[in-house]
Formats: C-alpha cells, structure tokens, sequence
C-alpha cells in the first residue's frame, strides 16, 4: 500500500488509524492536534506519542506538504505563495492581509476546465483535482509564513480551478478546516466557496451541514452575455442558477455573494445593472463587482471608473450591498506567477512554451488569482 498523506485525514480517521495500527483512539487525537493545532509536522517532534506508535506511523503514512517554490511579495502587502506538488504540478495561493484580516486565496484544481472566456486559468485546462491534503496543505504552509501568533483568519476558495468540480476534496478539506475539537478550528463563516455556476454541487452542498458562505460568479445578466463568457452557462442557465440559489439554505444574516467581473462594453451597461438588480430580487445578496484584471491576449478590457461608480449606483439605490473590489498586488505582475505554471505544465509534456506568454503585459498584467480574493475576502463587518 502506498503512503498514505495524514495531512488529508479528518481526525476522526486518524483516531481509526491510530486503532489499526494498535494504539487507541485518544492517540489519534494526538496526532490531529500536533498536524492542525501545532503546526507540527516531524514524527519525531511528536514527543507524546509512543514511539512504536510513531515507528509504525512512518511505516505506513508521510506527513506531505506542498514544496514553496517561490514567494512573492506585493508593496500592498499581500503574498503569493507559488507551491510545487509531489507530481511537479503547481499551483498559487495568496495571502491577503487586510486590518485585523488575513485572508487566505486556496486554489482546489491544477489549472481549471470551465474556460470562462475571460479568465486566464480559464485557458489551461484542468490537469487534475487536488487532494484535501493539498487543499488544507496550502492553509498550513501559509500559516508557517507568517509571525507567530498570527493567524490565516478568513479562507476564500477562489484560486485555481472550480471546487465544485473537485466536490469530495474540497468538502473534506473544509471539514478538516472547522472542525473545532482536533482540526483547525475555523468557523465556517470565515470560509467562502466560489462557484462558476455549478448547480449540481450547489445543490449538493446545499445538503451539507457545513455552514459556509457561498460566492456566485454571475458575471453577466442575459443567458446570451453569459453564454459567451460562460460556456457552463450552456448547462445550467441564469434560470437554473439563481433557482439553486433561492433554494440554498441560508443561515440567519448571511448573504449570498455574488461577483460580477466589469468588462467593458460586453455587461457594464445601466441596463445590465438594473437587470442584474431584478434577477437578484428576493435574494439577500452582495454584490462585488471586480474590475477585469488584463493579461496577454485577452479580448476584454476593464471599463472606465465613471461606468463602474454608475453601475454600482443603480445596484445601491436598489438596495443591494455592492462593493467595488480593485485587486492587490499588482506590482506582483501575478501573470509571471502564471508564466511558471505554463512553463512547467509544458516542460512536463516536453512542449516549448508559448513565446507570447513570455512578455505578460508589464504591470497591467494580471493573474486573476491575486485579485479573486478580494471578491469576498472582505464582506461588512459582523458577517463574517
Ligand atoms: N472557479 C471558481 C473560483 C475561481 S475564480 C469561480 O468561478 O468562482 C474566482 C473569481 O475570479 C471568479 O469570480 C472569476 O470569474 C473571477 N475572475 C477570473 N478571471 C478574472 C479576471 N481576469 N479579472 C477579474 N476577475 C476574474
């Protein structure tokens, strides 16, 4: 049997594993407090544990984490962590603080497969999920990069790829992350799932007793716009979308989020903004429009501020939250963070790589990763 990575195990399997291999349940425990209460990681350093427990532990279990290639740090503040995983994948999460805040963007697939017209991951294809070891890996790694007693506090699940089509691990991961006796201990309001419009997982989730906020990526207020931007839109239409979103059991004073990327001349219209208004109807909603992050060889490009202020306005005086969110860490031209990626995705299929993803457009360039965070990192105070 391969090893297997503790780092993706809720605790109660840990207690099952500690059982196995001969010891009790309250061992298990042990060893979940030591992985996500400690930070701990080295067998050896787990001094409480017998150590014929640890010995057939090592025999049987890693303890994995992604490798850091490279951190790079935005003037703003934020990071972005550029992480190796065993199979040469990579993939990005970035840390943003903001106030009392450290929001944590975690990506949930290498790459993504849903192709929205206007998203650079979107060109990539998916090359596969990750597991809930690489999920909750990221959240420990970033932990290990900042002072002691600091602590990631908010986790937006909107980096690389869709979470709903990565349903198994990303629930698991999430359960690990609030599980409140030996996980991490997160309340599930400071964790937000971001969604292309899957209505099957949403449905799904909407079973769960997990008790995160849920982020929309409506992007768009006719099926005809959202077709084009969204090919998922041909599978489960604005109709469909917004009916599992009405359905969705929503806890006392908690919003949906619904983020709206403002391209111009495609859906930043007034009429766009009145319509998306209507659609949200009935919906305790907030809005957060994100101005189009630019990189090389789109065919979009972000509108001017007059038009973004006059959209929002409609929405406010309709009586929606709407925040404007600009990303951070621009001077971290996140496209370079991208350029890796493309590279090592086509050295490992020995490709040469594409010379255009060479030159990202200087500083306009942007990797719409470190800018997706923001979309709900920051919801009012008191939501979250
Ligand atoms: N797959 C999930 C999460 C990842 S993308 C989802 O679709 O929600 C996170 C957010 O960033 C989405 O709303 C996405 O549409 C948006 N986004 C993608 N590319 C962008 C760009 N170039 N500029 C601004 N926002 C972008």
């Amino acid at each position: 049997m391969s090893a297997q990575n503790l780092l993706g195990l809720l605790p109660s399997e840990l207690e099952a594993l500690a059982r196995e291999l001969g010891a009790s349940a309250y061992r298990g425990r042990q060893l979940a407090t030591w992985l996500y209460r400690k930070g701990v990681f080295d067998l050896e350093a787990m001094t409480d544990l017998p150590k014929e427990l640890r010995e057939r532990l090592r025999g049987r279990a890693t303890v994995g984490l992604p490798a850091i290639e490279r951190v790079v740090p935005s003037r703003d503040g934020s990071r972005k962590f550029i992480l190796r995983l065993a199979d040469g994948g990579t993939i990005h999460s970035v840390l943003m603080p903001d106030d009392d805040r450290q929001t944590l963007c975690l990506s949930t697939q290498v790459g993504c497969g849903f192709a929205c017209a206007f998203c650079h991951t979107g060109t990539m294809g998916v090359e596969r999920n990750l597991g809930a070891d690489e999920i909750v890996g990221q959240l420990l790694l970033a932990q290990t990069a900042l002072p002691a007693g600091e602590r990631v506090t908010h986790v937006v699940l909107m980096g690389m790829g869709e979470p709903l089509a990565n349903y198994a691990n990303t629930v698991k991961a999430i359960r690990i992350m609030t599980d409140t006796r030996h996980g991490l201990g997160y309340s599930p309001r400071r964790i937000t799932v971001s969604t292309v419009g899957l209505v099957s997982g949403i449905e799904k989730l909407a079973r769960e007793d997990l008790g995160v906020n849920l982020a929309i990526s409506l992007h768009a207020t006719t099926d005809l716009v959202r077709e084009r931007l969204m090919p998922v839109n041909r599978s489960w239409n604005l109709d469909a979308l917004l009916g599992a979103v009405r359905r969705f059991p929503l806890p006392a004073r908690r919003r949906i989020f619904f983020e709206y990327v403002m391209l111009d001349q495609v859906n930043t219209s007034l009429d766009d903004a009145h319509r998306l208004a209507r659609l949200l109807r009935g919906i305790r909603a907030k809005v957060n429009l994100i101005p189009f992050n630019d990189w090389e060889g789109a065919e979009f490009r972000r509108p001017p501020l007059s038009t973004i202020l006059a959209f929002q306005s409609v929405l406010l005086d309709a009586g929606i939250t709407t925040t404007v969110r600009w990303s951070k860490g621009e001077d971290i031209g996140a496209a370079c963070g991208q350029l890796s990626e493309v590279r090592a995705a086509a050295a490992r299929r020995g490709e040469p790589m594409n010379p255009k993803m060479a030159k990202p457009r200087a500083a306009a360039a942007r990797f719409e990763l470190s800018g997706v965070g923001e979309a709900v990192a920051s919801p009012p105070r008191g939501e979250a």
